[in-house]
């Protein structure tokens, strides 16, 4: 079996930057394209991404990239590539809905049937098996996808199984949550460090306290699920644990956090802490009722992070500006706090009542949105 691999991390494009930053962060060498960042590595590498990375949602082995305008070239292809070294006999690997962007070959079904015959053929000649009788697909899932951008096909695994934004905690989401990887991804686009205050005014199923004390903590953010690879059989159990050893041992659970969402849903703040208690948080962050009008403060240098009902999703287009308004009413007096608001709204600084010191690009889902930053005014903290 293969020692080392070609492998890229995935995201939602305008993403790829932060969670670029995090492979580095994990000593891995990178590079950072257009939604997706490529490295390579080792067993080791692909169990210490699948863990460790928040704002990616996969992990995938690029099994190949080769030519094809025909039909016949890319059977031949898929057919030449090293299947042996990944797929033990008894596999099962089904071949998701192929993509083709630009390309003779444009034909998607049939793209994605001769994928698995050409897959199919091999392994057959490889374990000396009769063709026409179907392989046994019994065992681990090894999930193929196949894709072509301009004649150009790229073969790929997925290591991950259940997208990495699903930590395993939320039980609930209410109606319009963030997924957890963007949430994760946002905050590290903030200034919040582990020791400001940060407050989601609009917190629904808390994703963002809920990260944010992950992060304050150190927590891996896979440590509560597994993954697709970890089924395959040359993966060594072993090594596996090993990395969860260590992530277990780098958490620093007695860090001092100060985190606290509201929301003005009873119900939604009813959520908000049953997803924290399943990450093992409910000491480490703050939920209450509150509106975000009566929200008041004397502390300092904090950070507001907020997502907050968008026209499309959940109120009408008066009660958004009413909301916007009052939001930007509130936050006015908060000086020295920085405020992130994600939002699809294109006239939110004009109800809000302020310019953005910068604003971001991004998609939620498949949703347009940006990210509105207004920085705080720096002061110097107290010498406690
Ligand atoms: N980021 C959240 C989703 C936020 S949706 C998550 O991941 O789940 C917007 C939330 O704003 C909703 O839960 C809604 O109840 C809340 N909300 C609407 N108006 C509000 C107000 N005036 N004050 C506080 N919260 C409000």
């Amino acid at each position: 079996m293969k020692e080392k691999f070609n492998l890229i991390a995935t995201a939602a494009a305008g993403l790829e930057a932060v969670f670029g930053r995090e492979i580095r962060n994990l000593g891995i060498d990178c590079q950072v394209e257009n939604g997706k960042v490529r490295f390579t590595g080792d067993v080791k590498t692909i169990a210490e991404t699948n863990l460790w990375l928040r704002a990616a949602d996969r992990i995938k082995i690029v099994v190949g990239i080769f030519p094809a305008k025909t039909f016949e070239e890319l059977f031949q292809g898929v057919f030449a590539l090293d299947w042996e070294n990944y797929l033990p006999l008894g596999a099962a690997f089904p071949i998701s809905k192929a993509k083709c962007v630009k390309s003779k070959l444009h034909n998607e079904p049939s793209v994605q049937a001769i994928t698995k015959k050409a897959v199919v053929k091999k392994l057959q000649k490889h374990f000396h098996r009769p063709e026409g009788v179907p392989l046994m697909e019994n065992g681990p899932e090894f999930k193929i996808e196949v894709s072509i951008l301009k004649d150009v096909v790229t073969v790929l695994i997925d290591t991950t199984g259940t997208s990495l934004f699903k930590r395993g905690y939320r039980t609930e989401k209410g109606g319009a949550p963030i997924k957890e990887n963007m949430a994760a991804a946002l905050l590290q686009l903030t200034n919040w460090f582990p020791d400001k205050p940060l407050i989601d005014p609009t917190c629904g199923s808390g994703t963002f306290c809920i990260e944010a004390a992950m992060i304050g903590m150190n927590i891996a953010p896979g440590f509560n699920r597994s993954f697709a690879f970890e089924a395959w059989p040359w993966v060594d159990k072993d090594l596996v644990q090993s990395v969860r050893d260590e992530a277990e041992s780098k958490a620093n659970y007695d860090i001092e956090l100060d985190i606290m969402g509201c929301d003005i849903d009873a119900r939604m703040v009813e959520i908000a802490k049953k997803n924290a208690e399943e990450a093992g948080l409910s000491d480490v962050i703050t939920f209450k009722q509150m509106r975000l009008q009566d929200l008041h403060t004397d502390k300092i240098n904090g950070v507001i992070v907020s997502n907050p009902p968008y026209g499309e999703r959940l109120l009408d287009d008066n009660a958004i500006t009413v909301l916007y308004r009052e939001m930007g009413e509130t936050f006015a007096p908060l000086k020295t706090w920085s405020k992130f608001i994600l939002t699809s709204d294109e006239a939110f600084e004009t109800k809000y009542g302020s310019v953005a010191d910068k604003k971001r690009k991004l998609y939620n889902g498949t949703l347009k949105v940006d990210l509105y930053q207004y920085y705080g005014e720096r002061v110097r903290r107290q010498q406690a």
